[in-house]
């Protein structure tokens, strides 16, 4: 027996649109036909500050209902409680099913979002306003929503697109210089897992990123965007090669956890990057000038090569609980040269050790 079904809410095709302000937001909402009465735009505290009232005026601006739900900012917000106080608020408010959640801020809002959009009455429509460059680069980009559980990162979760994806590229002025050095964490990474040539254009533009150049700021999250869009199209829901976006994150995500989020995501993905070359350079895929060269990236671009106050051995213990975990065994990621990155469950503790003493600042 088949069932078959048309629209699934949060498994359609959905718009990204580059912009330099919010004056075309409206425009493209209105593109979607959306029968809403109701929307909420969901912000940290941060965020909220700046540009909430900015979105809610242009929303109501076309006689909406907007309501908002501000949370303090920060990953300790990206978790159940966050998602029981949204739905909560959204009880209160008397959200159906054609209701809309916004999601207007960093990588935290937005899995904290569209995970509670992807369960409040089994499905309501989110739409997306990243605006760290870590979101717009990233995580923005693939379904992946939910939250973290006890010690787990990311461990409850869905698989839930937006219906719209709106950058305002003009909103990363106000990003301070650790918060856009995050996202070049994961800049990088996206090169060397899936495009040597934007690899090395990144080092041949350090210079214009660093001042925030517009035009080469935008051509950089577009050619980002295109390599996770042509990765996650292929395998949306990681069955398979979508994995290779994991490089950097098995020894990032422990070094994330064990520094208890006083690094942010973005550089324990640098720091993760850093170990999975050493990895690779060691089994003699990259060359020592390859490694050399992606360490030096970290330091061009303000993110750290070494961490201190890590016990080697809790990296492993923390590695072995990972979700990347699959029948016992840790799916890594390696590089194979740069541009090409592949899934490698060989590798052993004592790889990960010696490849963690490259980064272990109290050596
Ligand atoms: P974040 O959302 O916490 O934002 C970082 C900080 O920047 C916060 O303090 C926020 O208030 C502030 N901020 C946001 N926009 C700003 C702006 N325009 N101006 C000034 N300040 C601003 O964190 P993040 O780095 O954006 O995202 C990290 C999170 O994303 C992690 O939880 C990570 O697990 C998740 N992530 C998810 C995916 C995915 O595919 N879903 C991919 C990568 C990362
Ligand atoms: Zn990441």
């Amino acid at each position: 027996m088949t069932v078959q079904t048309n629209h699934i809410k949060g498994n359609g095709r959905y718009d990204i649109v580059w912009e330099d302000s919010f004056s075309e937001l409206m425009g493209q909402i209105k593109k979607l036909h959306l029968k809403a009465d109701k929307y909420c735009i969901v912000a940290d505290s941060k965020v909220a500050r700046v540009y909430l009232d900015k979105v809610k005026e242009i929303l109501e601006k076309e006689g909406l209902y907007v309501t908002t739900f501000v949370f303090p900012e920060g990953e300790s917000s990206k978790n159940l409680q966050t998602i029981q106080n949204i739905y909560t608020h959204l009880i209160g408010e008397h959200f159906d099913r054609k209701d809309i959640l916004v999601a207007l801020g960093g990588g935290v809002t937005g899995d904290l979002t569209g995970y509670a959009a992807a369960t409040y009455l089994r499905g309501i429509d989110f739409i997306s306003i990243p605006t760290t460059l870590l979101a717009q680069v990233d995580s923005s980009i693939g379904g992946k929503t939910g939250v973290d559980f006890e010690q787990y990162k990311n461990m409850v979760g869905a698989f839930y697109n937006p219906r719209l994806v709106y950058m305002n590229l003009s909103t990363l002025n106000t990003l301070s210089n650790r918060q856009f050095a995050c996202g070049m964490g994961e800049v990088l990474k996206t090169g060397l897992l899936g495009d040597d040539d934007l690899y090395i254009w990144t080092i041949n533009h350090m210079y214009e990123i660093e001042e925030r150049d517009h035009e080469v700021v935008q051509e950089l999250i577009r050619r980002c965007c295109e390599i996770k869009k042509h990765v996650v199209e292929q395998d949306p829901e990681e069955e398979g090669m979508r994995a290779v976006l994991n490089l950097g994150h098995t020894i990032g995500h422990a070094i994330e956890k064990l520094k208890d989020f006083d690094l942010t995501h973005g550089e324990c993905v640098a720091l993760g990057t850093v170990c999975a070359a050493e990895i690779s350079h060691k089994r003699g895929y990259l060359s020592t000038e390859e490694f050399y060269e992606i360490r030096d990236m970290n330091v061009g671009f303000n993110l750290p090569i070494t961490v201190d106050g890590i016990n080697p051995n809790d990296i492993l213990e923390v590695s072995r609980k990972d979700k990347k975990v699959e029948h016992g065994l840790r799916r890594f990621i390696l590089l194979k040269s740069i541009g090409n990155a592949v899934i490698d469950d060989t590798v052993t503790d004592e790889e990960m050790l010696e490849a963690f003493e490259f980064i272990n600042g109290d050596r």
